[in-house]
This record gives structure tokens, sequence and C-alpha cells, in this order.
């Protein structure tokens, strides 16, 4: 399931150079304007059951929403929206709301006076590309009261120690660039976060190659279609 409140959205790293949805080649390059979307009720909006009389949630209970994939839900513009965004969350404890960001540096900003040690239904993932930017945000993402972290490296465009930021992630993805002018990402890279999720106990996954991938000192040009494939079948993740 997915719930785009908003949309929009503008580099804020490295990663975000050939942004899935707005960089230079994608179909929403230069729409960067933050919108309110008419979807933003989306969680809470019902449906009147004629037959059995009753009125439920479109959104069916039990289900995780993938909020904000093609925005950043910690985007400044979205500041005085999210406040209610948060309160649409409260209201579906049933529902588990998942989010990926590379603002989490802006996470105490415009936070529910109930978050506490964080919602049960809101899972926030740190989105790192390098060790740079690991050393920046990882120590800010496991600073602040979050009930369930997980990592996203992705683009990976470097070699990361993770090794000091594991405790208390619920695990790691991994994953190359996609499109025309992707960087390309070492497998050694990807192994060897790897063995720092494997000695610190912390599930592991390679979800997609990217499009170029070096293995065995061979870059090899991968289809967009086959990222994921090739990357499953690699065989290394630790669940
Ligand atoms: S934060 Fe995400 S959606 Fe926004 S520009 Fe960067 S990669 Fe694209």
């Amino acid at each position: 399931m997915v719930w785009e409140p908003w949309t929009g959205c503008y580099k804020v790293s490295d990663g975000c150079t050939n942004c899935y949805y707005y960089g230079p080649y994608s179909k929403r390059c230069g729409q960067n304007e933050i919108v309110k979307t008419d979807d933003f009720y989306k969680p809470i909006e019902t449906i009147y059951m004629p037959r059995k009389k009753i009125t439920k949630y479109k959104m069916e209970s039990g289900k995780t929403v993938n909020t904000c994939f093609t925005t950043d839900f910690f985007i400044s513009e979205a500041d005085e929206w999210r406040i209610e965004a948060w309160n649409i969350i409260k209201q579906r404890p049933d529902l588990h709301f998942f989010f990926i960001t590379k603002r989490i540096d802006r996470f105490p900003i415009s936070l529910p006076n109930d978050w506490g040690d964080g919602y049960d239904n809101v899972t926030i993932g740190c989105t790192v590309e390098h060790q740079e930017i690991a050393d920046y945000r990882l120590p800010l993402f496991l600073s602040y009261p979050i009930k369930h972290r997980i990592l996203a490296c992705g683009p990976l465009l470097g070699d990361i120690n993770l090794t000091p930021y594991l405790h208390g992630i619920e695990y790691v993805s991994t994953g190359g660039e996609s499109g025309r002018d992707a960087r390309e990402c070492d497998f050694n890279w990807i192994l060897n976060i790897r063995e720092q999720c494997k000695n610190a106990g912390v599930p592991f996954e390679f979800r997609s190659t990217g499009s170029l991938l070096r293995k065995d000192d061979v870059i090899t040009k991968i289809n967009p279609k086959m990222q994921h494939r090739i990357a499953s079948d690699l065989n290394i993740n630790i669940i």
C-alpha cells in the first residue's frame, strides 16, 4: 500500500544526483515544487458498505503503508502538513507506516506532542550512500526516539563502515544506483556491509545491483528489469 500525502522533492545529498523521481532522466525532472496531494487523507478515508450496513476504512487493516516514496517525509516545505500527517498515522494503529528519509536531521521538527519513545506503528529508514553521510546522519538517527528503525544504504557510492551504528537497527538494505548516468556499485562494498551485519546479528538484504555492478573486477551493465532479480539470485541476504 502506498500513501503520498505530498509530492515533489529536490537534491539534499550525493545520493540524490540521479534521483529516480527528480533526476535528469526521470519523468518528473523539474517538478521540484512540493505540493499536497489529493491522497492526503487516504489512510482515514472510509467507504460505506450498503449490504453490511457498515462503514470501514478504504485502507485495509494490517497492511504496511509505504509513505512518501516520491518525496521526503521530513522535507521542510511540508512542516505544516506533517503535524496533520502524524495525526492521521496515529488514528490508524492497525496500519504500519514505513518511510525512508535523507533528511533525518529534521526529525525533531514538528514531532507530535505525544510522540514519546515513538509510535509503535511507524518504521523510519535512514538513507546513507557513503561514509561521510553515514557519519553525519547515523549518530543523529540513533539519538532520536524511534521504535522501529532500519538503514537503507543506497544508492551505495562507496565502502561504508556501519559497525558503530548497527545497534537497534532492525535490518539493513543495500543497493546500487539505477539509470543512464548510474555510478558503479562495487560488490565488495555490499559484502563488507553484509559482514558487518552478520557480526552484529542484524538482518541484511541486497535489494538491487543498480545499473553498473563491479564484481571480480569486471563491470557489468545491468538492465533495470534484472537488477532486483540478479541481486536476489546472488543469495547473500541474511534473514
Ligand atoms: S531525497 Fe529522495 S526523492 Fe528527494 S531528491 Fe533525493 S533521492 Fe530524490
